[in-house]
């Protein structure tokens, strides 16, 4: 670890990916950190691990794993996804690698294993508490203090005031608290398509029923299909559809509408999937939002990093990855040892305008993939082009 002097103790809200990692980059600084995370302990209680099955970890993610020693064991669950395959909807399959050779491709990775290996990892610099079904209801600005609901005990509590850094995801109760500061700004636009998840199982013996080192893409104009690799064979499948409109989650409003759709548009796909109408009709629609906000920060006190800073919505397969930019850009800025305001302050003139660019660049690729029924040009695949 590079910092063996222990310094101040500080409160990270959120466990996810982002706080699990953060929490380890602090740790490794010298800090005594406290993590309240709202949901259950994912390693001891079966839960939902959050926004997706799997994610696209790139270089950029990948970076961040690698300067606190954690890359490699990642790599170990990652599937290579070499090239994207395009399903055309008769069946027909168009191979476009990413990159002249192997070496240029992203990475599917198991969103849950993820944030597990970096909660226990986290935990492991023995600097890190972190406590679960801890909601913080709200942040006194003034003091520092927060109040945080134990969903486990069904009581109230005031913590004393530390700095604070508020990784809470994209529906941030940290940034929600900064709307009374004066000055502060936000807003949330919601894409007008929400999504779906869906699985492809395992072949006999756990064989993989597609291409294994794919990202697989079936693009449709107003709305696509895509699937990633999983570990155990399986694919998870991800449709993205409107709201509303001829041909949206409004309209599939019956098994047999459901199937007509997908075995006209995704036929090849529908042949694998057994249980959709089910799985259609049972899991419950995602919603995708660009947030942007500023400040970033409340003087030294708090900080919002993350989704809590800069959601968006997921074509590029970026959200999580700038994330993990995040955490390495602020460990930079905790070397040289300045204030807490002053490194608040760098880190938001470092990382704003490239957050807020690739927030832009995200939906507009979606609206080029809508619109663009034959030239598929979108999605995770750039992120490798980006990276
Ligand atoms: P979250 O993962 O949302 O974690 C926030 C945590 O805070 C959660 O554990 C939550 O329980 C906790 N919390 C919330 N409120 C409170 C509270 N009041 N008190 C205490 N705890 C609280 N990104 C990629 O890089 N690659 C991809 O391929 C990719 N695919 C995606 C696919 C989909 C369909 C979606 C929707 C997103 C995708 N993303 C992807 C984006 C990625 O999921 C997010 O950017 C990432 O999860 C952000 O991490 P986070 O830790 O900031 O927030």
């Amino acid at each position: 670890m590079p910092g063996t002097e222990t310094k101040e103790a500080v409160t990270v809200v959120g466990a996810g990916l982002v706080g699990s990692l953060l929490a380890m980059y602090l740790a490794r600084r010298g800090y005594s950190v406290e993590v309240l995370e709202r949901r259950p302990d994912m390693r001891r209680e079966v839960i939902d691990a959050g926004r997706s099955i799997n994610l696209a970890i790139s270089t950029r993610g990948l970076h961040a794993l690698r300067q606190v020693g954690l890359e490699a064991e990642a790599l170990k669950h990652a599937i290579p996804m070499r090239g994207r395959m395009i399903h055309s909807a008769k069946g027909e399959l168009a191979y476009q690698p990413y990159g002249k050779d192997d070496s240029q491709h992203i990475n599917s990775l198991s969103r849950a294993w993820l944030n597990k290996f970096l909660m226990t990892e986290a935990e492991a610099t023995g600097r890190v508490r972190i406590r679960f079904k801890q909601r913080v209801t709200h942040v006194d600005f003034e003091t520092g203090s927060l109040t945080v609901h134990d969903d486990a005990t069904g009581e109230t509590r005031r913590e004393e005031g530390r700095v604070l850094f508020g990784t809470d995801g994209s529906g941030s109760a940290v940034r929600q608290e900064m709307d009374r500061v004066p000055g502060f700004t936000a807003s949330q636009e919601q894409l007008g398509h929400g999504y779906k998840e869906l699985t492809i199982p395992a072949g006999p013996g756990g064989a993989f029923q597609m291409e294994k080192h794919a990202l697989h893409i079936w693009p449709r104009g107003t709305y696509m299909l895509i699937a990633l690799p999983n570990e155990d064979g399986s694919f998870t499948c991800t449709l993205f559809l409107p709201w509303k409109g001829p041909v949206s989650f409004e309209s599939l409003d019956t098994p047999a509408r459901l199937e007509a759709f997908f075995q006209e548009q995704f036929p090849d796909a529908k042949a694998l999937i057994p249980d959709l109408v089910d799985a259609f009709f049972s899991r419950p629609t995602g919603s995708m939002v660009t947030v942007k906000c500023a400040p970033w920060r409340v003087g030294g006190r708090t900080l919002v990093l993350g989704d809590a800073a800069h959601a968006i919505v997921p074509f590029f397969g970026q959200g999580m990855n700038c994330g993990f930019e995040d955490c390495v850009v602020l460990d930079g800025l905790l070397g040289r040892q300045g204030r807490w305001e002053d490194v608040f302050a760098d880190f938001e003139r470092l990382r704003k305008t490239n957050a807020d660019a690739i927030a832009d660049m995200a939906v507009e690729n979606f609206i080029e993939m809508r619109d663009s029924t034959g030239s598929p040009r979108f999605l995770l695949e750039k992120a490798v082009e980006k990276t």
